[in-house]
């Protein structure tokens, strides 16, 4: 293994309680610490330490050193808006379809987890667009951007009412966290490219409800569908396996839809393949090729 390998002074680290289970997010700095309640670790420590190193505090508590994950990361940085949990960024990942080159617009940037996942998966070939009306917001996404990604990345964040318009055109995906999502369809369908996705997350029913029934209304989109994610930790313990006693039981409902030629859309799709087809005619009786 090179030197790229080993913790440098400057980069973002994850200290892992190894009794606890607490994580931290730590900046190195040469000649600073890390303080818990049992003591402190120099960074001067950790600087040049491998990944996956465990320091003891001057009180003999051992922390986990690591690089962390991008889940990792966007769970524990400072938050200014409540974020996309991993489970559902992951979800939009493959379902909203993301990948290199595209160009994407988002609203509202928010904390900017969703904007890391984005900006991951377009890399620096494609481009991510962020519409967001909260100045403090604007600002706290984009430190917690930088300090995981530098400066120079292919992002715009647009101090604008995604309500009042998106000013782009012929945009691959466009990705909504925000309380009213129908008010942006109509603007929607006319920045997205034929072919292109639409994606609004929004944790409640009636939400839900208004911007599947929006999406399924208009003529340029078709195949809405609407579902959410359900992540169950297990216990594995000796001979203690079961789901966990907690778990984070609601967070969100995805609600997608394509953008097709005009008039193309409009009317009810059919049921979407998110369970496998096979699956669901079984529960149902006899499909249409079965009848
Ligand atoms: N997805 C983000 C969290 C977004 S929170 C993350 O994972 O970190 C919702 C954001 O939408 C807030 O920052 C809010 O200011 C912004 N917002 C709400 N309405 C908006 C609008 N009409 N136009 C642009 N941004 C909006």
């Amino acid at each position: 293994m090179g030197d790229e390998a080993l913790l440098r002074a400057g980069e973002v680290i994850l200290l892992v309680d190894l009794r606890r289970g607490k994580r931290h997010l730590v900046t190195l700095r040469l000649g600073q610490a890390f303080h818990s309640d049992r003591g402190f670790i120099p960074h001067d420590t950790l600087v040049g330490a491998p990944e996956g190193t465990v320091a003891l505090t001057t009180r003999g508590a051992r922390y986990l050193a690591l690089r962390p994950t991008l889940a990792e990361y966007v769970l524990e940085m400072p938050r200014g808006a409540q974020i996309i949990y991993p489970k559902d960024l992951a979800t939009i990942a493959l379902f909203a379809d993301i990948g290199p080159g595209q160009t994407v617009i988002e609203a509202g940037v928010g904390s900017g987890a969703l904007t890391l996942v984005l900006l991951r998966l377009v890399g620096p070939t494609g481009r991510v667009i962020s519409y967001e009306t909260r100045e403090e917001f604007a600002r706290r996404a984009q430190r917690n951007i930088e300090a995981r990604l530098g400066p120079d990345v292919p992002l715009t964040i647009r101090p604008q009412d995604v309500y009042l318009g998106i000013e782009e055109r012929e945009i691959d995906r466009v990705i909504l966290d925000l309380p009213e999502p129908w008010r942006v369809v109509e603007t929607a369908a006319q920045a997205l490219r034929a072919g292109g996705l639409f994606c609004a997350y929004v944790p409640t029913v009636p939400q839900s409800q208004r911007i599947h029934e929006a999406l399924a209304a208009h003529p340029a989109f078709a195949l809405a569908e609407t579902f959410e994610t359900l992540l169950r930790p297990w216990n594995i313990a000796g001979p203690s396996v079961r789901p966990a006693h907690r778990m984070v039981a609601h967070t969100g409902f995805l609600t997608l839809a394509r953008r097709v030629q005009p008039d193309a859309g409009g009317s009810p799709g059919p049921a979407p393949p998110v369970a496998s087809d096979e699956d669901a005619d079984a529960a149902d009786g006899p499909g249409p090729e079965g009848a």
